[in-house]
């Protein structure tokens, strides 16, 4: 089942925080497989177990959506070493399918983490990059997009999103 149902806002795993992963093993390494295809599927250039209703803490990033295999990013217990600056983009989420807003994200971070084989990684990004490793590992710790906006934005979302839910996402 390599490509995955992606949850949606309004369910618990989006919303609170995901377990570190104690050993890389092929249960690990399956999810990464199945992670990566899920986002080269839906498409996305990001995808956090937890959107895959696994709460763990395990991210793919693909800014190329598999179209060069040297931007795959595969990180398990990622963690920010540094963060600088200020940056605001617009933004969108899988699980929050049709909404965007615009956070106000690190200009600049730096993250390590372990490879499929347990490997420290280390990665440096600005741009896109660096917001693609915001919004993931933000993931991690049970926030969204969302949650990053400015209060009165963020109510607005929220409110509108509390509707979403209660009427279903499938329609
Ligand atoms: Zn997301």
């Amino acid at each position: 089942m390599p490509i995955r149902p992606i949850v949606k806002y309004g369910d618990p795993v989006l919303h609170g925080p995901a377990e570190p992963v104690e050993e890389i093993d092929d249960s690990i390494r399956t999810l990464l497989d199945d992670m990566v295809q899920t986002m080269y599927a839906a498409p996305g250039v990001g995808l956090a177990a937890p959107q895959i209703g696994v709460p763990l803490r395990v991210i793919v990033i693909d800014l190329s959506v598999g179209e060069d295999p040297s931007q795959l990013i595969q990180l398990v217990n990622p963690e920010f070493l540094e963060r600088d600056g200020e940056q605001s983009e617009e933004e969108g989420c899988l699980s929050v399918p049709g909404y965007g807003g615009t956070p106000t994200r690190p200009a600049r971070v730096k993250v390590k983490g372990l490879d499929l084989d347990g490997n420290e990684q280390t990665y440096e990004a600005t741009e896109l990059l660096a917001r693609a490793f915001c919004h993931e590992l933000d993931h991690l710790d049970g926030l969204l997009f969302v949650d990053r906006l400015s209060p009165l934005k963020r109510d607005l979302m929220k409110r509108r999103l509390r509707k979403r839910v209660r009427e279903g996402w499938e329609k």
